[in-house]
């Protein structure tokens, strides 16, 4: 029986990237594999001995971890049906790769009616590997060290890209008032060695307060830097933290 650390299950708005706006059922699995300097789920890291259930006009519930996946596609099933209408299951974290297994076993009991989205930092690949049969959406991250604080991880990024490229994929670019021009020159070419057409959305770190940590001008040069060797790159905040929603 396979089991995992879940950290919440809830109903809401995707904020980010080509799905924003729509209603997604979010599964956040718990832990992760990075520790990014503007992580805005630090209660997701690690993983924890309760997960938490929101369902519309109900307190919230509170469940045991490890949860097995039999259980958790039941949960999932429960929640498609009594919240629809729902678009997609998106997986989030944390890092939902770095518990593949329990979440390929989790997708395998249920036969969910939306499709799944898979959101990742892209850069467990064989992990990545293991679950992609499931997954119809993949959102990819690219991560760059003046921002995350963590190294370089352009080797991990392009193992992951070159998987995903079969699903419809897009990736994210996090950029911020530390971000380096060289970090998305980098990123840009990363992405146009694969596909140069792959849309590319690139965000400005968004406080909860809705005020984004950089200046246009910056946010325009960084911006012109993609679009030279990118043909579909968007500019797009936070949305859910402008709303002010989970
Ligand atoms: S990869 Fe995501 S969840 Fe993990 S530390 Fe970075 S921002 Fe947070």
């Amino acid at each position: 029986m396979k089991v995992g650390y879940l950290s919440e299950i809830f109903v809401s708005f995707q904020g980010e990237g080509a799905h924003v706006g729509r209603r997604h059922l979010f599964v956040r699995t718990a832990g992760c594999n990075l520790r990014c300097r503007y992580c805005d789920t630090p209660d997701s890291l690690q993983r924890t001995n309760t997960y938490t259930a929101l369902r519309s006009a109900r307190p919230p519930e509170v469940g045991s971890n490890p949860i097995s996946a039999a259980e958790l596609a039941g949960l999932i099933t429960s929640m498609l049906e009594h919240e629809a209408p729902i678009d997609a299951i998106a997986l989030t974290g944390g890092e939902p790769l770095a518990q593949s297994d329990f979440l390929v076993a989790t997708l395998e009991c249920g036969r969910f009616p939306v499709p799944v989205l898979l959101e990742t930092n892209g850069l467990l690949p064989e992990q990545l590997r293991k679950i992609l049969p499931l997954v119809t959406i993949v959102s990819m991250d690219i991560k760059l060290p003046s921002n995350t604080g963590e190294g370089p991880l352009w080797e991990e990024h392009a193992q992951c890209l070159q998987l995903a490229r079969i699903k419809d994929l897009y990736v994210k670019i996090l950029v911020d008032r530390h971000t380096l021009h060289e970090d998305i020159e980098q990123a840009s070419s990363l992405v146009a060695a694969f596909d140069p057409t792959l849309p590319v959305f690139m965000q400005p770190i968004t406080a909860a307060s809705g005020q984004a940590s950089i200046d246009l001008d910056r946010l325009t040069q960084f911006y012109c830097i993609a679009r030279r060797l990118l043909s579909s790159v968007r500019v797009l905040p936070q949305t859910h933290k402008l709303l002010g929603i989970h």
